[in-house]
């Protein structure tokens, strides 16, 4: 291979987990998936070929507008896609021509919507986010009071209303309950305002992975899902809790990911020598080590340095010493017959062992969605089944 390492997609792991959460949800509340950050890491074209080709997934949430562009190119016709974030005023017109959905958090972009909207005289698909406490975007409570008055008057006629929407301040936190709790509530007054007022849309939807699993009654009519669908829990917390509450067993979620690469070259260091740069590593053995053609800057973060572990042979073999930009050392002492050429599992599972994105470090789970969506775009991606 030309490329110093692979990533791996599981069909059937991602089938498997979009059953478990569909039947978690029930077949009243639509499963949007999220696939912003290059679909934390999988890839957008090869994740939404599989998702369209074995689970028939018609919604997908991006972050911006290049990401849309980027699913509108690969996905079949009419499948729906929802911008949550970046979208420019000069773009909004290519959104609306092609029946790209997006947020509303600003007058700004209610009247460019409107205004697109006469010229290339089809309505804005719209979702109007509201500020219920998080602070981040969504219309404030002032500015609300305006944009009804833009949705009540004749210029409605070039908006449709698709959603009503807000996002939680961390739900996958226990930390954060009161605060998400009021949020919650805040919306439910907000949208009853709203109706009131005779705005009212298609759905309403706030809820990402932590509070579908956690806030039931948070589902509404649609579930913004990310990180669960790869097979990841946005947090240790919600794991537990679901895990409890549910009485499993085990994990019932399966990692799409892997990623994988090989042996560049092996050597065997005396006791008391340091291996890499500085005096990071000491060799307090004899140490056979394996050279890897994977740094920090093909995506394994430097903060794996001296913590890291990979498979070879099925076995956990650790870092040893500094991540390089380009190459990673392990130690192989333990692990007999390494040979130049050997497959290397850095995310992933081999032989009945697994590393996990989180067994990366045993630092926070915040760190899953940070290392996902840091490997590298131009790392070639693989269906496999
Ligand atoms: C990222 C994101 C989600 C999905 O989050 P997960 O924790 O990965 O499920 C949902 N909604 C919005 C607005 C987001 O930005």
């Amino acid at each position: 291979m030309f490329e110093t390492s692979i990533i791996e997609l599981s069909k059937s792991n991602f089938k498997s987990n979009i059953k478990y959460i569909q039947d978690l949800i029930g077949e009243n509340v639509l499963l949007a998936p999220v696939i912003k950050g290059n679909a934390y890491g999988h890839g957008i074209e090869q994740f939404v070929l599989m998702a369209q080709t074995c689970c028939k997934i018609k919604i997908f949430c991006v972050y911006s507008a290049c990401e849309a562009l980027r699913v509108f190119k690969t996905a079949k016709a009419k499948t729906r896609i929802i911008i949550m974030g970046w979208l420019d005023n000069d773009e909004v017109e290519w959104a609306i021509k092609n029946n790209i959905e997006y947020y509303v958090f600003d007058i700004d972009r209610l009247r460019t919507s409107i205004e697109k909207s006469k010229k290339v005289k089809k309505p804005a698909l719209i979702h109007l986010e509201l500020e219920t406490g998080m602070n981040r975007t969504g219309f404030e409570n002032k500015e609300l009071m305006e944009a009804i008055d833009i949705l009540k008057s004749r210029n409605a006629r070039h908006l449709k209303l698709k959603g009503i929407c807000t996002h939680y301040a961390g739900a996958e936190s226990i930390a954060n309950y009161f605060r998400v709790r009021k949020q919650y509530n805040n919306f439910k007054k907000l949208t009853s305002m709203l109706s009131n007022n005779g705005v009212i849309a298609g759905s309403y939807h706030s809820s990402s992975s932590a509070a579908t699993i956690t806030y039931p009654k948070m589902r509404m009519d649609m579930v913004r899902v990310g990180i669960l669908m790869y097979g990841f829990w946005p947090s240790q917390e919600t794991f537990v809790g679901h895990s409890t509450k549910q009485k499993l067993h085990e994990d019932p979620l399966k990692r799409v990911i892997s990623w994988k690469t090989k042996v560049m070259s092996v050597k065997s260091v005396k006791k008391g020598e340091f291996i890499g740069y500085g005096t990071h590593y000491f060799a307090e053995r004899n140490t056979d080590i394996a050279i890897l053609p994977v740094g920090y800057g093909h995506g394994y973060s430097r903060s794996l340095s001296n913590s890291g572990v990979v498979l070879i042979h099925g076995r956990r073999a650790a870092v040893a010493g500094i991540v390089n930009m380009n190459l990673t050392i392990v130690d192989i002492t333990d692990i007999p017959n390494v040979k130049k050429g050997d497959e290397v599992v850095l995310i992933g599972e081999q032989k009945n062992n697994c590393i996990s994105v989180s067994s990366f470090t045993a630092m926070s789970d915040q760190l899953n969605y940070e290392l996902l969506t840091r490997l590298p775009i131009d790392i070639p991606r693989q269906i496999v089944d």
